[in-house]
């Protein structure tokens, strides 16, 4: 057995604590890595590989990165999944005989990292952590950076768990190693890789020594288990106090309309299905918020929609005054501009990394507090002037800052120069001493310049020799002999110090050290006392957040032409001139077609809506869910008039082609999706389901859509829109009370076909495929085949006939065509024109507008 020298014993011991870390091991001005770790970090940092003598038989791998520059190497590991355990020098190498101590002060991980590009500014950075007991699940959350917390806990699901994961999008989940297993997903959509770390809990009584036992008291036993893991991973990654983390917001899933990951993505909320970015997502139509905290507390609107009539009426208030007051707006806009990252600083202050310039960034934000409380309290809107009685100003601690810090103070808080004059007088004091011993050198220079008689004489310092006279080698026979004694020689100058100059530059070094000292520990003083009113911040962080998202939503909605929602308790839903609102802002030239929706138990809840590919099915679809959200967060909506009765859950199902997930058919996902649907939706459910029964043979596609619509129908009861491409569903309109069949209107002109995007009762007349394959520039012989090939088939599925494959599964099936035969579509031709008409005078209106 090798036997290795001390250091790397030290080092394989640390590394003990650390086994799924790279140990970042100090070693003077260097963090080293040994054994796997090099080699690995070489690989991922492209980094020189060497070695080291360690004592064993081969030379020990090794790698390293300078201290100074490290923050980003550990950005670099912590983006690609890995952890990073910071590993110090405890004590001063200089000051001590033998070998230094070393431990772990800290260990990044992507869901604990506190600084660095991988945190965005409008972005949470979430860590959360999942267990199951006795038959619940709970989640706990935590963004360290910002001191957000939230706990909750259900009926044990994996579905259920995996929605509420994919709200927060974490960068990090930690729990039980099985249940991680069953959780960990590749369909789980969200951009963002997921580490994932199995923990158990650790020292269980300093985690709880995080909250006064009456806190854990409230809490639900099983959410109370799982918080408690979380911080005991927080303690044994941070190793140091948490003061962000003071309060914890325990919910209840239920109090929110439920979005499951699927719906979230297919709404595009947050990000585009296909970029995945945030550019083209309702939060980006959204986003006139002026602070980071406003954004993301946006966000978090966003996913998730209220479902208290009183809450959400309570937010519509705020959004309509301000929609009203463009100058109160503009004002609050203004002052919000100014105010920096509050929570982020806080959890800045807390953790012990601010600087100057973020207690200054603190104290520049809190003095844009009192205009905007004042605007708040004088406003008429009553949840604005709640808002502006619960703002506390936090005058105190802008005061305390103001006192201490000078207005441009350097980044580094070890080197002084950030106490302001006044401040304190034994570092005034320290600071007369140095500059009179400035002087006393200036004065020397003066001297010696005319005892040697040599002009360009001059004194300066270095960090290695301290204070020196410089002599040019053309002057140096001007030097008299004896008191001058050499100390380095440079390529035309020699450098000299004498007695009184050594002398004095101690007493000069001496001033300085304690003054910078001194300023360290008022610094700190001044840290912990801000640190004992992070709570106070905290609020005030989210009261001026909540402010930003009512300017931003009533921005929007003015400039969108957006109106005001009315909430009703009741079932049906009615929109007048409603439109998508993401759609509508990016065609340039004001295109978008408006269309109604009216889903009531009177006049059919359940839309079925057949048209050609492109022709606004989805489109229309996505918008009815849309206007939903959109009234639920307490914004207003994109359409003339609606009446949104509070939807408990919107359910999407759109197929589209990068639903192939972890091998899984298109159908499989379909069919999971609807199960999940069959299970959870109540009658105040918002189902939307697009091209339903695709991805099966026509027949049995054909047949699970109409048994879908029919269990919707007969046993949800819920509010549905449900796109086809099988026309021949159109026949349940006359068993169904509560459906009706709809289509998007197309024009024919010769073998031209016009998409009109309006609504229009009554079933489509054929899907126009292959004249979409036309359009996408599939050649003309293929072109031709496929019509005559349509016609044949036409013919085979002839009304006697039915088509042959769905005959045997699908009951009714038969009734296709004769639909399309009877007065009803007389009836419907009709309508059809109206409202080509309507739509191609609102083109021309548009169009003359534009
Ligand atoms: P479908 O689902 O019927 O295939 P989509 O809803 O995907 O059709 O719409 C196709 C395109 O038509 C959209 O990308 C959009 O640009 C445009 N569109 C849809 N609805 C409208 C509308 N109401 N007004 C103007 N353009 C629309």
């Amino acid at each position: 057995m090798a036997k290795y020298t001390p250091m790397i014993e030290q080092y394989l011991k640390v590394k003990e604590g650390a086994k799924d870390a790279f140990l970042f091991f100090r070693l003077g001005d260097f963090y080293e890595m040994f054994f796997e770790d090099a080699l690995l970090a070489s690989k991922e940092l492209e980094i020189t590989l060497t070695g080291r003598e360690g004592g064993g038989d081969e030379r020990i791998p090794m790698c390293g990165v300078p201290y100074h520059s490290a923050e980003g190497y550990i950005q670099r590991l912590i983006e690609k999944g890995y952890k990073v355990a910071i590993c110090e020098q405890l004590d001063d190498p200089a000051t001590t005989k033998g070998m230094v101590r070393r431990d772990i002060v800290r260990v990044v991980t992507p869901g604990t990292v506190m600084e660095g590009r991988t945190l965005a500014d409008k972005n949470n950075n979430y860590l959360v952590c999942v267990t199951e007991l006795d038959g619940m699940a709970a989640l706990a959350a935590c963004d360290l950076t910002t001191g957000e917390l939230y706990v909750t806990s259900s009926p044990a699901s994996e579905e259920g768990l995996r929605g509420e994961i994919g709200i927060y999008e974490p960068a990090e989940i930690l729990g039980d190693g099985e249940l991680l297993e069953r959780l960990r997903s590749d369909s789980l959509p969200g951009g963002k890789p997921i580490v994932y770390t199995p923990w158990e809990k650790k020292d269980e009584e300093k985690a709880r020594g995080q909250f006064g036992e009456a806190v854990w008291a409230r809490l639900e036993r099983e959410r109370a288990q799982c918080l408690s893991i979380l911080i005991s991973y927080l303690n044994e990654t941070q190793r140091r106090s948490l003061g962000q983390l003071s309060h914890i917001s325990s919910y209840e899933p239920g109090n929110f309309m439920i979005l499951d990951p699927f719906t979230r993505r297919n709404l595009e909320l947050t990000e585009t299905v296909r970029e995945r970015s945030k550019k083209g997502s309702l939060l980006w139509l959204l986003d006139r918020t002026e602070t980071s905290m406003g954004a993301r507390l946006l966000r978090r609107r966003i996913d998730k929609p209220l479902l208290q009539r009183h809450q959400i009426e309570r937010r519509l208030e705020a959004v309509e005054h301000l929609y009203n007051q463009f100058i109160l707006r503009e004002e609050l806009r203004l002052a919000l501009k100014e105010i920096y990252d509050l929570e982020r600083l806080t959890g800045r202050v807390a953790y012990g990394s601010a600087n100057g310039r973020d207690l200054n960034a603190l104290k520049l934000s809190l003095a844009q507090i009192p205009s905007l409380k004042e605007l708040c309290l004088s406003s008429a809107s009553s949840t604005l002037r709640e808002l502006g009685e619960a703002i506390d100003e936090c005058a105190d601690l802008r005061e305390i800052i103001e006192k201490a810090i000078i207005d441009d103070p350097p980044v580094s808080i070890r080197d002084g120069g950030m106490i302001r004059p006044g401040y304190h007088e034994r570092l005034d004091e320290l600071r007369e001493a140095g500059s009179s011993g400035k002087r006393w050198i200036a004065e020397l220079e003066a001297k010696e310049r005319q005892a040697t008689g040599i002009k360009s004489l001059k004194i300066g310092f270095n960090k290695v020799f301290g204070y020196y006279i410089e002599v040019t080698r053309s002057n140096l026979s001007s030097l008299p002999e004896g008191r001058y004694e050499r100390k380095q020689t440079l390529a035309n100058a020699e450098r000299f110090v004498t007695p009184e100059l050594k002398e004095k530059e101690a007493l000069i070094l001496e001033a300085q050290d304690k003054m910078t000292d001194l300023e360290y520990t008022l610094f700190s003083e001044l840290r912990d006392r801000l640190c004992a009113q992070i709570p106070r911040l905290q609020r005030l962080a989210e009261n001026v957040a909540e402010i930003d998202v009512y300017q931003g939503l009533a921005a929007v909605s003015a400039e969108h032409r957006f109106v005001k929602p009315t909430l009703t308790d009741g079932y049906d839903l009615h929109v007048e001139g409603g439109r998508h609102p993401v759609v509508e802002a990016v065609l340039k030239d004001a295109s978008f077609i408006a269309n109604d929706s009216s889903l009531s138990k009177q006049n059919g809840r359940i839309l079925l809506i057949t048209g050609p590919n492109m022709a606004g099915k989805s489109t229309y679809m996505r918008q009815v869910a849309l206007i939903c959200i959109l009234a639920q967060i307490g914004c207003f909506v994109p359409a003339d008039k609606a009446e949104i009765p509070v939807i408990d859950r919107v359910f999407t199902r759109i197929g589209a082609a990068d639903d192939l997930i972890g091998g899984q058919s298109t159908f499989m996902v379909e069919m999971a999706d609807i199960q999940l649907m069959t299970e959870q939706a109540t009658p105040r459910s918002l189902i939307i389901i697009d091209e339903l029964g695709r991805g099966t043979s026509t027949g049995e596609g054909m047949a699970i859509a109409q048994a879908v619509i029919e269990y919707v129908h007969d046993v949800i009861g819920c509010k549905a829109l449900v796109s086809t491409h099988f026309h021949e569903l159109a026949h349940m309109e006359e068993m169904l009370e509560g459906l009706r069949n709809y289509s998007m209107a197309v024009q024919e002109s010769g073998d031209k076909v016009q998409f009109l995007r309006k609504l229009i009762p009554g079933p489509a007349d054929s899907s126009y495929g292959i004249y979409c394959a036309r359009l996408a520039g599939l050649p003309g012989s293929i072109i031709d085949r496929a019509y005559g090939l349509l016609q044949n088939m036409e013919q085979m599925t002839s009304p006697a006939g039915g088509i042959r494959e769905g005959a045997e599964n699908g009951a009714g099936i038969t009734t296709i065509r004769e639909a399309a035969n009877t007065e009803a579509s007389t009836r419907k031709a009709a309508i059809t024109e109206a409202a080509i008409r309507e739509a191609a005078a609102g083109i021309a209106t548009r169009r003359d507008a534009g």
